[in-house]
């Protein structure tokens, strides 16, 4: 089944229901993570045995042929799975077996799913590129000489590159959407609370969202659902139903936005807020937004001042909430030890093992987090970056709400300032790798859901739309994206670039 890495999850459930085998779908992608991931370096750990071995039991079992059963999929190095190597990108989990499933990785076995792999990231989801993994960089399939987007760089790079059909990610700050935009992918950060986070490896426990990275906005929400909903080991977790998405998606793709409201925001990319945007990210960014209005959607331009804080305050809340999180990490509960045969005491071995432990950027995210929890300095930078959050959230209210019944129904942005940039372009300056956070970050402050959809190539190189929607409005992300998809699709007959990206992941020689 040569043609598998470029099949979408859809149409290999329909295979599948046809009779093909699991095995060999599975096999399709082992053998395109054997030619390309050498190069790619999407994958921290694949077991090709025991990826075939359950792909043979989902054949036998009774629901073969049905749902998700015998469909491979990569998670992200961050979700626990039991008995898998699970190390959040860092040297202080190297050789951690977790005795556990995450929620998420439960839901999906549960679903039948094959686990191809986990999936590189920047060391405890911190970066944008996945240059901050202790294990190595990961490539973008589109050009190996550029970052794949992070933190979820491994899923994006698995999915863009045809070495997987879909992939998990988590989003803290953006890290779902901004590798799937700069990777021509889908992604989409659920409503807090609406997937589970037991089991994620803990960032920022405020803001940390796992979810689905695909192809399409169809295979995006098939994803979801099989991932989302309450979970009572979660204390975070909405007690509420998932809205349906699968059916929203396929509603979106009809084609009619008529009635649609679409608030613009001016901070993110407008008139005088365009500093750091490539002029080919806000052309193609444009067009699409035209396209909306094609489809009947009413568009216009809403300001919402304190998204230009939103930066400043995730850069204080994300470490803080780190430092604390991080602290379990201590040389006793977890993976490395450093100082057993001549550590004074227990102390010295906490200290060695997170001196050897943590890569840089982790360090500098603990002293920054720390500092701004100190006493004496909480309410000058923890208190006040809450503020900004709250803040922040009212201008989403007020964007719905609107003065006199004039709110809209979703705000939209593009979803990076630039397309993927040139490895090592970034590394020495950690506020230029911040910067590409800046229209993501609105969202996850406010915990609001937020999908990324491809919407062209600037430069021969993906870019990426954003539709931000209230909370538990998650299918309205799905079913506006897939409404843009389909106009975009559409192009397919003039080797629109979503055929490149077809094409792309069928590739066999290699990612270049
Ligand atoms: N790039 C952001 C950071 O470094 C967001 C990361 C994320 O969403 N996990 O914190």
């Amino acid at each position: 089944m040569s043609d598998v890495p470029s099949m979408n999850v859809d149409e290999l459930q329909a295979a599948l229901a046809d009779g093909a085998t699991s095995v060999d779908v599975t096999r399709a992608y082992l053998d395109r993570i054997a030619a390309a991931d050498g190069e790619l370096g999407a994958y921290l750990h694949v077991d090709p045995e025991a990826a075939l071995a359950r792909a043979a039991e989902m054949d036998s079992a009774g629901t073969r042929g049905t749902g998700l059963t015998g469909i491979p999929i990569a998670l992200k190095d961050v979700v626990v799975t039991e008995g898998v190597p699970t190390t959040s990108g860092s040297k202080i989990l190297e050789g951690w077996k977790p005795p556990y499933d995450a929620t998420v990785a439960a839901r999906l076995k549960a679903a039948g799913t094959v686990l191809l792999g986990k999936t590189n990231m920047d060391e405890f989801a911190m970066g944008s590129s996945t240059e901050n993994s202790a294990y190595g960089v990961t490539r973008n399939p589109w050009d190996p000489q550029r970052i794949p987007g992070g933190s979820s760089g491994g899923s994006s790079a698995a999915v863009a590159g045809g070495l997987a059909p879909w992939a998990i990610g988590t989003d803290t700050g953006g890290s779902i959407r901004q590798p799937a935009a700069l990777t021509g992918l889908v992604g989409h950060k659920p409503t807090y609370g609406s997937v589970s986070r037991y089991g994620l490896i803990a960032f920022s426990s405020s803001l940390d969202q796992a979810g689905p990275m695909a192809r399409t906005v169809l295979d995006a929400a098939l994803l979801h659902e099989a991932i989302g909903g309450y979970d009572p080991l979660d204390s975070t977790s909405i007690d509420a139903p998932l809205p349906v998405l699968a059916e929203a998606a396929r509603r979106g793709a009809e084609g009619s936005l008529a009635g649609l409201r679409v608030g613009v925001v001016r901070e993110l990319g407008g008139e005088g807020h365009a500093d750091g945007y490539e002029d080919g990210v806000l052309t193609s960014f444009g067009a699409a937004v035209a396209r909306l209005e094609a489809m009947g959607a009413e568009v216009r331009e809403i300001s919402c001042p304190a998204f230009d804080l939103a930066l400043a305050a995730y850069y204080l809340i994300a470490p803080s909430e780190a430092s604390s999180n991080l602290a379990r990490f201590d040389g006793v509960r977890y993976g490395l030890r450093v100082g057993d045969d001549g550590a004074r005491d227990l102390d010295e071995v906490m200290a060695l093992t997170r001196e050897q432990g943590f890569g840089p950027e982790v360090k500098r995210r603990i002293i920054l987090g720390t500092y701004a929890l100190s006493s004496g300095y909480y309410e000058a930078y923890y208190g006040q970056a809450q503020k900004v959050r709250t803040l922040i959230s009212r201008d989403f209210s007020a964007a719905w709400d609107g003065r006199n019944g004039d709110g809209v129904d979703v705000l939209v942005s593009p979803t990076t300032p630039t397309v993927a940039f040139p490895l090592g372009a970034r590394v020495d300056d950690p506020i230029a790798m911040y910067a590409a956070d800046l229209c993501t970050l609105p969202a996850s402050l406010a915990g609001v859901p937020a999908i990324s959809v491809p919407c062209g190539l600037s430069e021969g190189l993906p870019v990426g739309f954003q539709i931000m929607a209230p909370a538990l409005a998650d299918d309205r992300c799905y079913r506006v994206a897939a409404a843009l998809e389909a106009a975009l699709t559409d192009e397919r007959g003039d080797r629109g670039f979503l055929d490149q990206l077809a094409a792309r992941a069928a590739t066999t020689e290699g990612a270049a």
